[in-house]
């Protein structure tokens, strides 16, 4: 069976038994989920109970926990220590992310490299790899799985060369992967069409088996675009079939491939109700057959809950 899953929330009172009951009713054997809001560093203390509830509905599922994701909080920038103090936030942050993934029995934690700001790309490069060395240790279970960014602004890793030289510079090699955003990767200048062919390169740089994550997204703008903006499959400008590929591609059919694709609105003016695409998407992926009405076919579903 392909792995597909999605993004999903974690709550503060149903933790991660929420976040696998919302992962069963999309129809994923795997997800991810920030361990708070992703745009804060707030975090509520971890209940031992619903982690060992969460693990009984997840072997009860088929899921294996392997093929559960964590996701950094997007604030911390490792990349930029001009300010120090935000600096080594980031850093000491990093360190209780990974102790909550493993209390969690979680294994993989998908890092954006961050924004190097003003200081050069190859200060910022230095400056992730120093926070890296601090952060990991040698016994922890937990990878970090370096995101391939799209290049936006002053973005470190929108290419596999900056990438590359993060993991050739960290200590502890074996506690390192990469995370491929196919959307990230079309805005950044690669080729999402043929996939066999950025694997080939990723391969002969990297190593295949060093890609711990796939981020399945399409993307709204064009290649090399620099912008970051997820699209519904099908709708964006890597195409429905270029999706399926890759996530059907042999050579990674180990990988959780996770969606990040957005929310859909119920109405086209109420922005706030907001509704997750992912059962349909999943659906569609698994009868790999583009959904040409899903904004309808997500709307009615949700009126009627
Ligand atoms: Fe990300
Ligand atoms: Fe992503
Ligand atoms: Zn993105």
């Amino acid at each position: 069976m392909v792995l597909i899953g999605s993004h999903v929330s974690f709550k503060s009172d149903s933790q991660l038994l929420g976040s696998a009951n919302e992962a069963i009713s999309y129809g994923s054997n795997c997800f991810m989920f920030y361990t708070g809001a992703p745009q804060n560093t707030k975090r509520s203390k971890l209940s031992y109970d619903l982690t060992l509830k969460a693990r009984d509905v997840l072997s009860d599922n088929n899921i294996d926990l392997k093929n559960v994701v964590i996701h950094a909080p997007y604030i911390i920038n490792l990349a930029n220590n001009s300010k120090m103090e935000s600096y080594l936030f980031g850093i000491s942050f990093l360190k209780e992310e990974i102790n909550r993934a493993n209390m969690l029995g979680v294994e993989k934690l998908v890092l954006h490299p961050g924004s190097s700001v003003k200081l050069s790309k190859e200060e910022g490069i230095k400056n992730i790899i120093n926070a890296l060395n601090e952060v990991i240790t040698p016994l922890q279970t937990v990878k970090i799985c370096i995101e391939t960014m799209a290049g936006k602004g002053s973005e470190v890793g929108s290419n596999l060369e900056e990438i590359k030289e993060i993991l050739d510079n960290v200590k502890y090699k074996d506690k390192v992967m990469v995370c491929l955003d196919t959307c990230h990767l079309n805005d950044a200048g690669y080729d999402m069409k043929d996939f066999d062919k950025f694997l080939d390169d990723f391969d002969k740089l990297i190593g295949i088996d060093k890609i711990g994550v796939i981020h399945v997204n399409d993307s709204k703008n064009g290649i090399s675009s620099h912008k970051d903006r997820h699209e519904n499959l099908g709708y964006g400008t890597i195409g429905f079939d270029n999706l399926i590929n890759i996530i059907y591609n042999k050579r990674v059919f180990d990988v959780p491939k996770i969606l990040e694709t957005p929310y859909i609105t119920l109405t086209d003016d109420d922005k706030k109700k907001a509704f997750a695409p992912y059962k349909f998407e999943i659906e569609s992926i698994k009868d790999k057959t583009f959904n040409d009405n899903l904004y309808e076919v997500v709307r009615s579903y949700y009126n009627k809950k």
